[in-house]
């Protein structure tokens, strides 16, 4: 029997932004970029059923691609100008990088697993995302060669205040992460006051896979 038209995943993509949009997620920006990116892509075949749900779903090496709901909050809580510099930390499976660049003019992104940082480049190459330059290596030190950047982005949850991280950003530029040791964290924006220090508000509650230190030894 032919597919119901109403299952495309074009349909189920924009099903599921509209619901985003109802729930908070209110930049028209960001929406556009949700609605652009199918993230049925990222998603592993296992999952694929679940490609669409507003939940975060299971990838290699024990991590997850997170939650779409989560993924337009921390975008948007960054406030991207399209000429900005943006740094990820945790590429996992790519999805809230190619986000990022489709709002902003060069995304930097670090993963300590070369399997999902090579599986996620696979995907940029494909979506013709060319914007987007990879690292392998710990997170956690940023990437001072590239530092200052306009919006740093952490998708793993940061134990203490990340301040290495804040140390390589501009005096005006934003920092969104999760901060925490236990299985909840709180998602903080970090806004720079243009003197050094910085305005903090908490965001609310958020569950991200843990920062871990240095480069993981397996693949
Ligand atoms: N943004 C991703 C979320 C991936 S989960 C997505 O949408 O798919 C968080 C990722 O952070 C994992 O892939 C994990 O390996 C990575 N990570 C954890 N600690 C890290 C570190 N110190 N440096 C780089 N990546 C790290």
């Amino acid at each position: 029997m032919a597919q119901d038209p109403d299952d495309s995943p074009e349909t189920r993509l924009a099903r599921l932004v509209l619901a985003l949009r109802s729930q908070g997620v209110s930049d028209a920006k960001v929406l556009q970029a949700l609605e652009a990116t199918p993230r049925q892509m990222f998603t592993p075949d296992l999952f694929q059923e679940r490609a669409f749900e507003d939940s975060a779903l299971p990838i290699a090496c024990g991590q997850t691609i997170s939650q779409p709901f989560i993924v337009g909050l921390m975008t948007q809580a960054l406030k991207i100008e399209p000429r900005a510099r943006v740094l990820e930390i945790g590429t996992g499976s790519g999805y809230q990088t190619a986000i990022l660049s489709r709002l902003a003019r060069l995304v930097y992104t670090v993963e300590r697993y070369r399997t999902l940082l090579a599986e996620a480049e696979s995907r940029f190459k494909a979506l013709g995302l060319t914007n987007v330059i990879t690292r392998f290596g710990d997170g956690g030190l940023g990437w001072p060669e590239q530092a200052p950047f306009d919006r740093i982005m952490v998708t793993a949850a940061a134990p203490n205040e990340p301040t290495a991280l804040l140390a390589q950003l501009k005096p005006n530029g934003i920092l969104v992460a999760p901060v925490g040791r236990g299985p909840v964290q709180i998602l903080r924006r970090y806004c720079g006051d243009g003197k050094g220090g910085f305005v903090v508000e908490d965001l609310g509650e958020v569950r991200f896979v843990p920062l871990l230190d240095g480069v993981a030894r397996e693949l």
